[in-house]
């Protein structure tokens, strides 16, 4: 499934927020879980503090998103549905496409004009300027929506703000040759047919859904290969191209009751052998999609080399290349949803690495089977998902040395390398899978890191011995719990 980059954005800010929203509260709710634990404990009795524990834990499990529990709140999910088109219908996608090009194009140059004027001009005007010119200059724009170029200047709004954005926190990517236009990396660029995804945006009050049809103001109902899925407002409308096929991408508000997660506590370790390990035993493997299909990928790039740019044959091959890659996306996105998905439905809180994918990219001979694993894509499906069944998504620091620290002791193996499968420790000679250490690790420290909470049955053996001769899995979490490591 492919997500328009809009949803990421939201997804993204929205998880930052519950994670800020976690640190505020969670000192005041803190208080009353000693307070409950340290009673339970001055008793002596073992099932009271077990309860208290396992309270503590659904508590922590639910800390991101706990106002909400059980209460109704919107959330805007996107569908991205396939459209079955006519050829008509494609000629009119394809010029709405261009004028929103146009549109970008046109407002990009003259904000250019204008700064060599000395002057700088805003995108309201720059619109009002576009709006009033377009019947004389441009007559063929009224031929498509007129939502198509005037969501143009928000877009270039937004590039311009990122562009400021990433110059005063010094983030803008460094270029390796300086650009044609003599801009700096990060300025918004000029939009090519050949190389920018085909799209164009429809307000919600300019189109309509019922069914399996979707119909677009100027040409009429267009068929889509499945109905909507989520109920509530629609918000908004992409049409986008890709490999030989229109999509389009419908934004919803759909009432969510968020529901109390019952589940545990779960490390992931992600890894480029194995796609994810869990802390329950549970292995993903990496399919490598890219890998398998890189054949075909290989093949078509050598044979597009080899025809002129531009001419039909050219196009074909694109066409043809375009759809491997996106074969191998689809079955990358598939098996990483299956993974996701069953991650957030069977645990609360979910401890995750933060790993730096950018980083690991640059390492040369790891970078295509990082991006093959996709880590990025993990991250932001985790959180939503999460979000969605209850569950709380903890980030470890990438710096956490997960996979150097045993899990037994706590001794650190200063030279591990990633030719070391399986984790020795020399200090208490426990022997274990790499993955999986790593993952325990991971557990422990997400919970170190949502709690904050001094452990106080650590140094008691009893309680530890006695929480894990209860046999159940929730004992052995508190078990485990009980040893976490206090910093
Ligand atoms: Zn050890």
């Amino acid at each position: 499934m492919v997500l328009h980059p809009c949803v990421f954005f939201l997804l993204d800010t929205r998880c930052k927020s519950s994670i800020k929203y976690t640190y505020e509260t969670r000192r005041c709710d803190y208080q009353d879980q000693t307070r409950e634990l340290t009673q339970a404990q001055g008793d002596c009795c073992l099932e009271a503090r077990n309860s208290a524990l396992r309270l503590r834990a659904t508590y922590r499990c639910r800390i991101g998103t706990d106002s909400q529990a059980g209460k109704e709140v919107a959330m805007k999910r996107s569908h991205v549905i396939r459209l079955n088109t006519t050829p008509e219908q494609e000629v009119y996608f394809r010029k709405a496409c261009g004028v929103a090009r146009h549109a970008y194009n046109w407002a990009l140059a003259r904000w250019k004009e204008y700064r060599a004027q000395g002057k700088w001009a805003k995108m309201k005007d720059l619109k009002a300027e576009y709006t009033r010119i377009k019947g004389q200059q441009f007559p063929w724009c009224s031929e498509v929506t007129k939502c198509a170029p005037e969501q143009e200047f928000a877009n270039l709004g937004q590039a311009f703000d990122n562009y400021w954005r990433m110059k005063k926190e010094g983030t803008l990517p460094k270029l390796k040759h300086p650009r044609k236009d003599g801009e700096e990396g990060g300025f918004p660029h000029f939009k090519s047919k050949k190389q920018d995804r085909l799209s164009f945006y429809l307000a919600n009050d300019k189109f309509s859904v019922h069914g399996q049809t979707i119909r677009i103001p100027k040409l009429g109902a267009v068929n889509m290969t499945e109905a909507l899925r989520f109920q509530g407002k629609i918000m908004s409308a992409v049409i986008s191209y890709r490999a030989g096929w229109w999509f389009v991408s419908l934004s919803v508000e759909v009432k969510h009751e968020v529901p109390t997660h019952r589940g545990g506590t779960v490390g992931i370790d992600l890894g480029i052998k194995t796609l994810a390990t869990l802390s329950d035993g549970r292995v993903f493997e990496n399919q490598k999609h890219y890998r398998r299909g890189l054949g075909r990928i290989k093949g078509l790039s050598k044979g597009l080399s080899h025809k002129r740019e531009g001419s039909q044959n050219w196009w074909k091959n694109t066409k043809k290349l375009a759809k491997a890659h996106y074969r191998v996306s689809c079955q990358r996105q598939d098996s990483l949803h299956k993974m996701t998905t069953h991650v957030a439905r069977t645990h609360a809180l979910i401890g995750l690495e933060d790993l730096n994918a950018k980083g690991m990219l640059a390492n040369h001979s790891l970078a295509q089977a990082v991006s093959d694993a996709s880590f990025f894509e993990v991250k932001r499906q985790l959180l939503y998902k999460a979000e969605q069944h209850g569950g709380y998504v903890q980030l470890v620091s990438q710096w956490y040395p997960s996979s150097k620290t045993c899990h037994e002791c706590g001794w650190i193996k200063e030279d591990l390398t990633l030719a070391d499968r399986v984790f020795i420790c020399q200090q208490c000679a426990v022997v274990l899978d790499r993955d999986f250490n790593a993952s325990l690790n991971i557990r422990d420290e997400a919970l170190r890191l949502v709690t904050d909470v001094p452990v106080v049955a650590s140094s008691e053996c009893k309680f530890a011995c006695g929480a894990g001769s209860s046999g159940s899995e929730m004992g052995e979490t508190f078990c485990c719990e009980a040893g976490t490591k206090v910093v």
